[in-house]
C-alpha cells in the first residue's frame, strides 16, 4: 500500500517555513517558499501573492508542474521558478527564493560564494549563477516571468543545492522543506561572513571534501534547527497577527 503523507501536515509545515523564513531574514516583503506535494510530485504547494510572514493555511495554492492553479486568486509572479526546479529535478522537494542581501552582492560581483563555515558545507567550493540577460537579453526586468526563463534558472541550477541569480536574489533547493529552509537560512550567514571575513585578510575556504563531510553531519542536525526556528516564528507570528 502507497504510504499517504498527511496533507494538513505538509500545509503547516511549508506555513513555518514561510514564518522562518521571514523571521531568519532571509525573505521580506518579496521572496517565496514551496513544496512538492508528496502526496501527488506533479503537483507543488506555494502561497498566495503576498508577503509570507502573513501567510496562513488557507493562503496556500496548489499547482501543477506548468504552473497552472484552479485557486482564482493572484498568484506569485514567479511561479515559473518553482514549477520548473520541479520539473527538471525530481529529487527536488522545496524550493526557497530569497533576495536576502547578504547573497545578493555575490550574483552581481566577482567573488564567487562558496563554503567558509562548515554550516554551510553544503555550498561546497561552486555555487552556479544564473544569468538573465543570456536570456532574456538587456532590458528584462530580471524577474522569472514565464516558463521559458524557469527553464534556462533550472538548467542554471543543474544538481546544485543553491543558485545565485544576477542582480536578484537566489535560490535554495532541498530534499525536504526544513532542509531547503536550512540551506537558504545558512547561505545567508555564510555570504555574511565570507564577505567580513574578506575585509579582515586571505580566505580560507572549505576543501569540497570538507563542505562535503560537514555537510553529511549536519544533515543529521535539521530537526534540531528546524525546532528553535519555528518556536521563534510562531511565538513571533502571534504578534504579526495581533497587529
Ligand atoms: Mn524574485
Amino acid at each position: 500500500m502507497k504510504h499517504t503523507v498527511d496533507k494538513d501536515q505538509q500545509v503547516t509545515d511549508l506555513v513555518d517555513a514561510n514564518h522562518i523564513l521571514f523571521d531568519r531574514a532571509v525573505l521580506d516583503a518579496f521572496g517565496h517558499v514551496s513544496m512538492r506535494d508528496q502526496n501527488s510530485p506533479e503537483h507543488f504547494l506555494l502561497a498566495r501573492n503576498m508577503a509570507p510572514a502573513l501567510v496562513t493555511r488557507d493562503d496556500i495554492q496548489t499547482f501543477t508542474l506548468d504552473a497552472e492553479t484552479d485557486d482564482a486568486r493572484p498568484m506569485y509572479l514567479e511561479r515559473f521558478l518553482h514549477s520548473e526546479i520541479y520539473k527538471a529535478n525530481p529529487s527536488v522537494m522545496a524550493v526557497v527564493h530569497s533576495h536576502s542581501t547578504g547573497v545578493l552582492p555575490f550574483s552581481f560581483t566577482d567573488r564567487p560564494l562558496r563554503a567558509v563555515s562548515h554550516m554551510a558545507g553544503f555550498l561546497g567550493v561552486h555555487t552556479p549563477v544564473f544569468e538573465i540577460r543570456d536570456v532574456a537579453g538587456s532590458g528584462s526586468d530580471l524577474l522569472i516571468r514565464d516558463a521559458t526563463l524557469g527553464k534556462h534558472l533550472a538548467s542554471a541550477l543543474k544538481d546544485a543545492p543553491v543558485l545565485l541569480m544576477r542582480g536578484h536574489g537566489s535560490v535554495a533547493v532541498g530534499s525536504t522543506v526544513q532542509q531547503a529552509v536550512f540551506r537558504a537560512v545558512f547561505t545567508e550567514m555564510n555570504a555574511r561572513v565570507q564577505a567580513e571575513g574578506a575585509l579582515l585578510g586571505e580566505t580560507t575556504y572549505l576543501t569540497a571534501e570538507e563542505g562535503e563531510s560537514a555537510a553529511i553531519s549536519n544533515a543529521s542536525q535539521i530537526d534540531r534547527a528546524w525546532a528553535l526556528w519555528r518556536l521563534q516564528a510562531r511565538a513571533n507570528t502571534v504578534t504579526v497577527s495581533a497587529t
